[in-house]
């Protein structure tokens, strides 16, 4: 198996680190993941104007590059670019986990629908970031997981994430907002927002990934496809009018 690792918090990031080396016992591993942190940048991508792609010693066996762009270039490179093959794409383990709505602005996340979006099976590893250095320990379980439920080939996509002393593995599906944030007035025009957790529990989501909070890690099924498709049979109606 071919696997291509990326993530958001850059190459030097620690769960990048901790995921490279997971992995390689899985099947041959390439690293490409940005020169500087992208975390919420989301899916961004360079589209007029050139950005480095440069290789980097890295760990023994593993071929590595730093690439000045985003994760979704970092994916983009490796496939339109560089024309590699690859039979898995992994992005993480992200320093922050990626729940509810977060997963809209989150750099891991992106790289993970880029994927999909050229015909890749991806899965994006996200824990807490006092958990990043202990984290990987569960990927085994998680793995397993995937592996007795044929989860890769009921589908394309996923969000994983690992609490600190996790429990029991979960499918979920999104639920509201984690973070959000402040804005404070700053000299000279300027506004620091500053990230502060919003997340209200209640009974009537506790299939949802925001309730990792209980301590389960989140294995959520995720799709590019961005149509709301009950409007969208709904509205069919008005297709036919005569
Ligand atoms: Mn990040």
């Amino acid at each position: 198996m071919r696997i291509l690792i990326t993530n958001d918090d850059g190459i030097e990031g620690e769960g990048l680190r901790h995921l490279v080396n997971w992995a390689s016992r899985l099947g041959e591993v390439v690293v490409a993941a940005p020169k500087v942190e992208q975390s919420a940048k989301s899916h961004t991508i360079e589209i007029h104007k050139s950005f480095e792609g440069k290789k980097v010693e890295y760990l023994p066996g593993v071929t590595a590059y730093a690439v000045d762009s985003s994760p979704a270039d970092c994916v983009r490179l490796m496939v339109l670019g560089l024309k590699e093959h690859f039979d898995l794409v992994l992005s993480g383990i992200n320093k922050g986990l990626n729940l509810g709505t977060d997963i809209l602005y989150s750099g891991t996340v992106a790289a993970v629908f880029e994927a999909a979006a050229l015909g890749l099976k991806a899965i994006a590893v996200s824990t807490e970031p006092k958990a990043i250095s202990v984290a990987w320990e569960q990927l085994d379980r998680v793995w397993e997981f995937f592996c007795k439920h044929d989860l890769l080939n009921k589908h394309n996509i996923y969000n994983v994430n690992i609490p600190l002393n996790a429990g029991d593995i979960r499918i979920t599906r999104q639920g509201g907002p984690y973070y959000s944030d402040d804005f404070l007035p700053e000299e000279n025009d300027m506004f620091r927002p500053k990230g502060k957790p919003v997340y209200a529990p209640s009974n009537d989501c506790l299939d949802t990934d925001t309730v990792l909070t209980r301590k389960e890690i989140s294995i959520m099924p995720l799709s590019i496809q961005r149509v709301d498709m009950a409007v969208y049979e709904d509205l069919q109606n008005l297709n036919h009018k005569e």
